[in-house]
């Protein structure tokens, strides 16, 4: 009989980022990856959605930033990842979409020291402006699960239509605010993480399993 190998058993404990411009598929990739491996996916949009919809000082805090295209405070960010990281006890996880500030890397790299813990690398997803404003234009999402859809590519499925919605930071004059708002004030984190020998480019401009292939063979996983 051929003994099954359990992947979890390989891979050892991973503290990754993923980097990109919203839209770049790193959220898509992220949560596939963190079910086949048993990652954590730490995805600081879904937390915040979460308190939004909950109704929490933090969510009434940064409604206003997230509707509206613009980042959160990087202090309330902050707390929410931190907290996620520990409950976690620092094993195995893949952060999305934080850090997105300078700042906010610089918390991290503090935090992480503090739990003599740190990064092993920092996924950069690279694709152009173009391609990211037609899938996010295309994107839909489940309002209950938070799984995301595209029309094209992924359509919802019809039974669920009731729960399938544009988030309203999908409106494209949010679209062309968040990507302004990448440049300014995530890119730079490209070249933290490169001067840090942290930074490992993916192109993801290619198909859905062509990026999951590309990753796995950048990380060496099985
Ligand atoms: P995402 O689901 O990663 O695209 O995040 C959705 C929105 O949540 C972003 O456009 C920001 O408004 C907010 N957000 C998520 N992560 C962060 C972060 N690390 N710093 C500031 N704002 C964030």
């Amino acid at each position: 009989m051929v003994e099954q190998t359990n992947p979890n058993s390989i891979v050892g404990n991973l503290q990754l980022v993923f980097l990109g411009p919203p839209g770049s598929g790193k959220g898509t990739q992220a949560r596939l990856l963190a079910a086949e491996y048993g990652f954590r996916h730490i995805s600081t949009g879904v937390i915040l959605r979460g308190e939004i919809k909950a109704g929490t000082p933090i969510g009434r805090e940064a409604k206003k930033y997230i509707e509206g295209g613009r980042l959160a405070p990087d202090h309330v960010v902050r707390i929410l990842a931190e907290n996620a990281i520990k409950a976690e006890n620092n094993k195995r996880y893949i952060l999305d979409g934080y850090p997105r500030t300078v700042q906010q890397a610089i918390w991290l790299s503090e935090f992480m020291n503090s739990q003599k813990s740190s990064l092993t690398a920092v996924i950069n997803f690279e694709i152009n402006s173009e391609e990211v404003v037609s899938r996010l234009s295309q994107r839909r999402i489940h309002s209950v699960t938070g799984e995301n859809f595209h029309l094209s590519n992924k359509p919802p499925p019809e039974e669920q239509a009731e729960f399938i919605i544009t988030r309203p930071d999908d409106q494209p004059s949010a679209i062309r605010k968040r990507l302004k708002i990448y440049d300014q004030q995530t890119r730079p984190l490209v070249d933290f993480y490169s001067s840090k020998n942290l930074l490992v480019p993916v192109s993801a401009s290619g198909s859905f399993s062509d990026v999951t292939a590309e990753i796995r063979r950048v990380l060496h996983l099985p």
